[in-house]
């Protein structure tokens, strides 16, 4: 079943994405050498709380923080704790919050210092990707459309697309029907429709695709050890152009300072 939203209920969504961009924002300015990651989700945590939101992965199937916090292999989903970000590492921090009944998911992958020049251009090529993927997220178009874009933008300048883990529609439950590959067929899925929300998601490793489950349950890592970098926005679909309703204009303001 997918839901579709209303206008009003589309403005309730904005509301907990700008949320989800700005505690983003809080985390970034965070993120130097000698950081714990766990300090970052505190940040995180707080803030969320402190604009009377509830932080959706607290408790999600047992996840214990409010961030997902994945550093360099890590693809996705890490659980913070007493790890020190150091240069040149790439830390992905992933937010989902409820506000007023509706959620927001949006993720970010960040540069510790300075990094490697390919692990730079694979953050760039999966950011690319990313809106890539929405240019596609239009009313009559299919979920295939998005997941194939992505994929062959990724694939074409030499990254590999993770496979076992997708985006999601988003609502009032932050997983709702239809799952959002980055990978596929154009033309096939369900159709795109007015008031659908979903979260497009690519997560595109250096190396190959493969992953790996670690045994905390939670975290997500490269097969083969390299780099993985990971975008997210939530977005709704409307007629001719998404609308975007995560934001990293804040983030980006952190950034450039
Ligand atoms: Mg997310
Ligand atoms: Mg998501």
């Amino acid at each position: 079943m997918i839901y579709l939203k209303t206008d009003e209920e589309i403005e309730l969504m904005r509301a907990a994405n700008r949320l989800v961009g700005a505690t983003l924002a809080e985390a970034a300015k965070q993120i130097q050498p000698g950081v714990t990651t766990l300090q970052l989700d505190k940040v995180a945590e707080e803030f969320i709380l402190d604009h009377k939101a509830i932080p959706l992965f607290k408790g999600y199937n047992g996840f214990p923080n409010a961030l997902c916090i994945s550093i360099n292999d890590h693809v996705v989903h890490g659980i913070p704790g007493t790890y020190r970000l150091k240069e040149g590492d790439v830390v992905s921090v992933d937010c989902g919050v409820k506000l007023n009944g509706y959620c927001g998911d949006s993720a970010y992958t960040f540069e510790v210092g300075e990094i490697a020049p390919d692990v730079k251009k694979l953050l760039q090529t999966t950011k690319e990707a990313l809106y890539v993927g929405i240019s596609n997220a239009v009313e009559g178009k299919r979920i295939g459309d998005i997941a194939h874009s992505i994929q062959v933008y990724c694939e074409s300048r030499g990254y590999s697309v993770v496979r076992e883990l997708v985006g999601h529609g988003i609502g009032k439950e932050m997983h709702e029907a239809p799952e959002v590959p980055n990978y596929g067929k154009k033309g096939q899925g369900p159709l795109l429709k007015n008031g659908m929300c979903i979260a497009i998601e690519p997560m595109i490793n250096l190396g190959t695709k493969n992953v790996r489950f670690e045994k905390d349950g939670w975290t997500v890592r490269t097969r083969d050890g390299k780099p993985s970098a990971h975008f997210e926005h939530t977005v709704a679909i409307r007629p001719g152009k998404a609308d975007i309703l995560s934001t990293f204009e804040l983030i980006d303001q952190v950034l450039l300072n």
